[in-house]
């Protein structure tokens, strides 16, 4: 069953009009793991957070279906109840704090709120759908070389998990839409 369905997703910064998603198309099923990958700058965090509805963003184009439910209609909180979950990148990183413990501890100061009880970190996967933003200090396989902006703001390949391997190996350099 498809959980996500991304269609030509287009995306400004709210503030200065600036175009930072060109056409993200992204189809999710039940059950799968997706890894999103890229040079810093290219835009990954912006679509997690105009996924979730974050207000920085207007989404000028291009659709998004959650569950068959058009998520772009909804209010961020909304997102949440009907599944879908983000862990926000910190702009600082907490040594000895894994992104997926920063995931449980927000998932359970939002349950905390609710009156529900704390939960063990499987559970998690309670969410539907759940994002998780790498906590990124400039950390990317290019970063040392790559200094500059490079804002693709699409998907320009996939693949299973060997593209990964092979990215890590040898960096986004072979990896262009050029
Ligand atoms: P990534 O997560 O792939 O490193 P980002 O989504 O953080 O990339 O950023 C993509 C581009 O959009 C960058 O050039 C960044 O400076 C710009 N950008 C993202 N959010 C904002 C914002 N709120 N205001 C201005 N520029 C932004
Ligand atoms: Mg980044
Ligand atoms: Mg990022």
């Amino acid at each position: 069953r498809v959980l996500l369905e991304v269609k030509d997703l287009k995306a400004v910064v709210k503030e200065s009009g600036q175009e930072i998603l060109r056409g993200v198309n992204l189809t999710i099923h039940e059950g799968e793991v997706h890894a999103i990958m890229g040079k810093n700058g290219s835009g990954k965090s912006t679509f997690s957070k105009v996924l979730v509805g974050h207000q920085d963003y207007d989404v000028t184009g291009g659709s998004v279906l959650f569950k068959d439910q058009n998520l772009l209609e909804m209010e961020p909180e909304e997102r949440s109840h009907v599944g879908l979950f983000m862990s926000f990148q910190t702009p600082v990183e907490i040594p000895g704090v894994s992104n997926f413990d920063f995931l449980l501890m927000a998932f359970n100061a939002r349950r905390k709120n609710h009156g529900l009880p704390p939960v063990e970190p499987l559970e998690v996967l309670e969410a539907d759908l759940a994002i998780l933003d790498e906590i990124d200090s400039g950390l990317d396989v290019d970063a040392l070389q790559d200094v500059a902006k490079a804002e693709d703001g699409m998907i320009v390949k996939t693949g299973d998990v060997s593209l990964a391997e092979q990215l890590e190996r040898e960096g986004y350099r072979g990896i262009s839409m050029s």
